[in-house]
This record gives C-alpha cells, structure tokens and sequence, in this order.
C-alpha cells in the first residue's frame, strides 16, 4: 500500500479538475487532496485513479467519480464532529473524505462482499469510521439517530421515509432521486414536519437496491 510522490501530484491534478468543475470548498478540495484513491482500487488502475470518473469495485459496484464525492460532500456542509450517516459504503472512499472532515462517521452497505472488504481495509489507512454496519440503508440507522448529515451514494427510486426521519432538525439529507438518472436532491430539515427541498442536477449511480442478499 503505497503512496508515492507520483501519487500526490496526481492527486494535486485532480483537486484542479474538481475545482475547475465548480467545488469551491476549501476543506473538501482538501481531502480529495488527501485520500489516496488508488488505494481504493484494484492494482492496475493506476492511470485511472486520478482521472475524474467512476470505476468498477467488487460486486458489480462502482467508486464514485470525484467530482460526485465532492458535490455531495459540500451540500452536506460538514463541521467537525458532526455525525454523519452515509448509505453505500461501497470501496469507503466517500467514507473516507468524511473522516478526513473529521465527521463521526455511520456508514451502511449491503453487499456483504464489500462490506467485509472496506471494514477491514479503512482502519490499515487510518480511517476510522464510528461503525460500518451490514444492513439494508432505507431503513437507516435508528439507534444512532438523529443525524447533522445524511448521504446516499446510490441512486434511489425515491426517498425512503426513515431517512428524513432520522435527521436532526437543521439536518441535511443529500441523495440522488431517480431510476435511470438521478436528481441530486438536498432536503434541509427545519422543523419535525418542515423539510426544505433543493434539487441540483442529473448525475448517474448504481441502484439503491432493497432487497438483502
Ligand atoms: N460511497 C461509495 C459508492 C459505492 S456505489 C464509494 O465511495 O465507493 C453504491 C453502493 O451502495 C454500492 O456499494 C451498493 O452495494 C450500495 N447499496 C445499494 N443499495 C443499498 C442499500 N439498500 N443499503 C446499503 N447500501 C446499498
């Protein structure tokens, strides 16, 4: 696991294309910076891991293009400390840029495969999240609840109820809304009933899928 010279700079490259792209937060620019994304992949994929795309992981799943961890990770508007529920762990980048933030950070997968795989593989890069938790992530994480931020890095078909419940009021749920393609959605809770709506896009992920396997 290494993390070499070649590396940073090409890392410094792709905080570049992502601010180009519009990501105007300082401490988001800063963890791309930080976490070592070909670490995230399998050997092999050098050359990828610093373009700004998706890419295909374990289980038919995919890491998430750069630019997507940071839009979402801005309109999450994360503090220090704050505690936050992700819904996909997948490789554990996006957990990753989280703990970076210094967020306590709850993240759900449901492809036991990948689960296993991150679990074991973010504490070897320093990342320690509050919990990883097999499990299905429409019914969120009630025994944690209430959540600052909730993130959703699949696409789902529409906006499961817990999820909103599970946020505390000011909270901020951020989750692409859609079948083939999905609109970037941020919902801001002002008050037990209130939630306030803004919609920020197309962008493409794999399904959130509700049935375990
Ligand atoms: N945040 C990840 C993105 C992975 S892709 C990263 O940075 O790499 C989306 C992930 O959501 C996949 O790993 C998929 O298995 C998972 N997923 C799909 N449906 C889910 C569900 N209902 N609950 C939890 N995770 C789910």
């Amino acid at each position: 696991m290494k993390d070499t010279y070649r590396h940073q700079g090409l890392r410094q490259q792709l905080v570049e294309v992502v601010r180009a792209k519009g990501i105007e937060d300082e401490k988001v620019l800063k963890a791309i910076g930080k976490v070592p994304r070909h670490l995230f992949m399998d050997s092999g994929f050098l050359d990828h891991a610093y373009q700004d795309k998706a890419f295909p992981i374990a289980a038919d799943q995919t890491i998430s293009q750069p630019y997507t961890v940071a839009f979402q990770t801005e309109l999450l508007e994360v503090k220090p400390g704050d505690k936050i529920l992700e819904i996909g762990t997948g490789s554990g980048y996006q957990t990753a840029i989280l703990c970076e933030l210094g967020c306590r950070v709850f993240s759900i997968e449901r492809q036991n495969e990948l689960f296993k795989k991150t679990s074991k593989f973010l504490p070897k890069l320093g990342y320690r999240a509050k919990k990883l938790i097999f499990g299905d992530g429409y019914i969120g994480l009630k025994e944690e609840a209430p959540f600052k931020g909730i993130i959703v890095t699949a696409g789902a078909p529409f906006v499961p109820k817990a999820l909103l419940a599970q946020l505390e009021i000011g909270g901020r749920l951020v989750i692409p809304v859609g079948d083939n393609v999905q609109t970037m959605t941020l919902f801001i809770r002002k008050g037990p009933k209130d939630f306030e709506k803004h919609e920020f896009g197309d962008f493409r992920f794999v399904p959130l899928l509700e049935d375990k396997n």
